[in-house]
């Protein structure tokens, strides 16, 4: 069975059980990646619980150096949960809700330590929402069982999603592995469940007796700072701090804005990266101080039309972007195996890679000579954040031009992306290298300068990353050593191409068809 399948047996086998458990002395919300106390299920629900009896709702955060590892988190991000962290204990705080924080080394170690809290808090009752990564998946299933053993009931509920993976299959009972057909069943799942839009209510004030009997974690926890593996400069956490806010509220005013004053022009604006046309929120989706629900019923309600797929066309791009989302998570939980390294498409698996440390160095720190490519990555390196049309230039030009693997393009990202989650950044660089799910077809190769042309017109996104070029006038910023900009640039120590395009491409071609066994 499936992970997501794991799960779901054991939270159905141990239904019966765990609703004859009575609340004992306090009941536990596990926060993971949904960093917030609004329109929060699983929070919803423990609050809800706790209140039934009037017993306090405790939170609890657990930080694991290995988790961290293992899921390639960037110091940016790790950064960004630190100080949302700290946000949410005081937004809890005022609601007399503790929240515990505390590192557990080893991964494995953490069912063992919840347990060991639990029983500390004599809580009967744990709820978390699902994350769709294998490990978790496989992590929760075993422990709805263990403290089922231990009188505990465990509540893992789907939130993450607007539509939950699973809800949606195709006329033939099949998955859906291609995005339009999946996003017009979305809508129609949307438009026939319109609860899926409700938002659920932040937690309840805890009982006066919640200061007291927890008056240790309320005056002991402390955010931690960074496991040494993840630490940033004192530079890098002003410069975070002031481009990336941390906190639900941010979320929400930042929301707030794009849909007061850009989601209406967010179709024709989004693909050009000097604009301020998106909404910057990705960040807040991975760290959960947003939820996609909340996004999207927020869009709605500045729509003309009550429908997902009528009235201001910005808007209906909009939520079919966030939507983007929700697929790769079903894919996540439908396709496991592209959380191990694997192609989507196993006729992918053959292609003869290059391994070339050099061009490799240059895509990462943006030194390829291509200018968009270059001001792209050095986004990424300054921000922890790129513009979505360079990811996928980017994404592109390292599978195509260079034939890296682009495992080490989605291992890059992962590494340096404030808004870094398996599932997007899967389906990012599966689509581009044409190894994944509904992806671009291989012999569609972009043609960087062209990107450029395109979509960095005037030049002004490379001017701004990209200082060796400012001052190149003209035409001759997309490709200054082609068009007589070259002295200049090369002065600067602006390197020359690390590849000719049209070599690149006859090369990509011939390689794809060849671990293809096509002719
Ligand atoms: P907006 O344009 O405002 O879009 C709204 C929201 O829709 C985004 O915040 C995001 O949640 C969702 N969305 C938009 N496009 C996509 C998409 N293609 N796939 C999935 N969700 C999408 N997004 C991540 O959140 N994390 C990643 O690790 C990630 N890695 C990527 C890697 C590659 C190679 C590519 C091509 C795309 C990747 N994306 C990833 C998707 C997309 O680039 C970002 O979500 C987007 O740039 C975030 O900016 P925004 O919030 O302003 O987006």
């Amino acid at each position: 069975p499936r992970p997501i399948e794991l799960l779901e047996s054991a939270l159905e086998e141990t239904k019966s059980e765990r609703a004859k458990i009575e609340v004992k002395g306090a009941v536990v919300h596990w926060y993971k990646c949904d960093l917030r106390t609004q329109d929060n299920k699983a929070l919803h629900l423990a609050s809800e619980k706790a209140k039934e009896k009037g017993v306090p709702l405790i939170a609890m955060y657990i930080i694991s150096p290995q988790d961290f590892e293992a899921h390639l988190t960037a110091p940016v991000r790790v950064d960004f949960i630190l100080r949302n962290l700290q946000v949410l204990k005081e937004d809890l705080g005022k609601l007399d809700i503790p929240l515990h924080v505390e590192t557990v080394e080893k991964r494995k170690a953490i069912p063992g330590r919840v347990l060991e809290l639990l029983k500390e808090w004599d809580a009967s009752h744990l709820f978390a929402n699902t994350e769709y990564e294998v490990d978790e998946l496989r992590r929760e299933a075993k422990l709805v069982h263990s403290l089922l053993d231990n009188d505990i009931s465990f509540e893992v509920t789907p939130d993450t999603c607007v539509v939950s993976p699973g809800e949606l299959s195709s006329g033939t009972g099949k998955q859906y592995s291609v995005y339009s057909p999946w996003y017009r069943a979305w809508v129609a799942y949307v438009h026939s469940h319109p609860d899926v839009l409700d938002l659920f209510g932040p937690p309840s004030k805890n009982p006066p007796v919640a200061r007291e009997r927890f008056s240790q974690i309320f005056e002991s926890t402390t955010i931690p700072s960074a496991p040494a593996n993840k630490s940033i400069t004192p530079e890098e956490k002003k410069r975070f701090k002031s481009l990336w806010p941390a906190g639900e509220h941010e979320a929400h005013s930042r929301l707030q804005r794009f849909c007061t004053e850009r989601i209406k022009a967010y179709a024709d604006n989004r693909n050009f990266p000097s604009e301020t046309a998106t909404s910057s929120l990705s960040a807040h989706y991975a760290a959960g101080t947003l939820s996609a629900r909340t996004a999207i019923h927020t869009a709605r309600s500045h729509n003309t039309s009550k429908s997902l797929n009528a009235g201001i066309q910005g808007i209906q791009t909009w939520i079919s972007e966030v939507a983007w989302r929700d697929f790769y998570k079903h894919v996540l939980a439908h396709w496991p195996y592209v959380c191990m390294n694997k192609p989507f498409k196993p006729e992918y698996t053959n292609i003869n890679w290059e391994y070339d440390d050099a061009n490799f160095t240059a895509w990462c720190t943006g030194q390829t000579g291509y200018p968009i490519v270059d001001a792209a990555m050095r986004q990424l390196n300054h921000m922890g954040y790129m513009h979505n049309r360079c990811r996928m230039i980017t994404a592109s030009f390292l599978a195509k031009h260079l034939l890296i693997d682009w495992r080490m393009g989605e291992k890059y990202f992962m590494e340096h992306l404030i808004d870094g989650d398996f599932a997007s950044n899967n389906g990012g660089w599966g689509f581009s290298a044409s190894t994944g799910v509904d992806p671009q077809p291989y012999f569609r190769i972009f043609n960087p300068l062209l990107q450029s042309e395109k979509f960095d017109g005037a030049g002004t996104y490379i001017r701004k990353w990209v200082p060796e070029l400012e001052g190149v006038e003209g035409k001759a910023v997309h490709d200054p050593y082609e068009r007589g900009a070259g002295k200049v640039v090369e002065k600067r120590g602006y390197p020359r191409p690390v590849v000719v395009h049209k070599e690149s491409r006859e090369r990509c071609l011939a390689r794809y068809k060849e671990g293809l066994g096509r002719e």
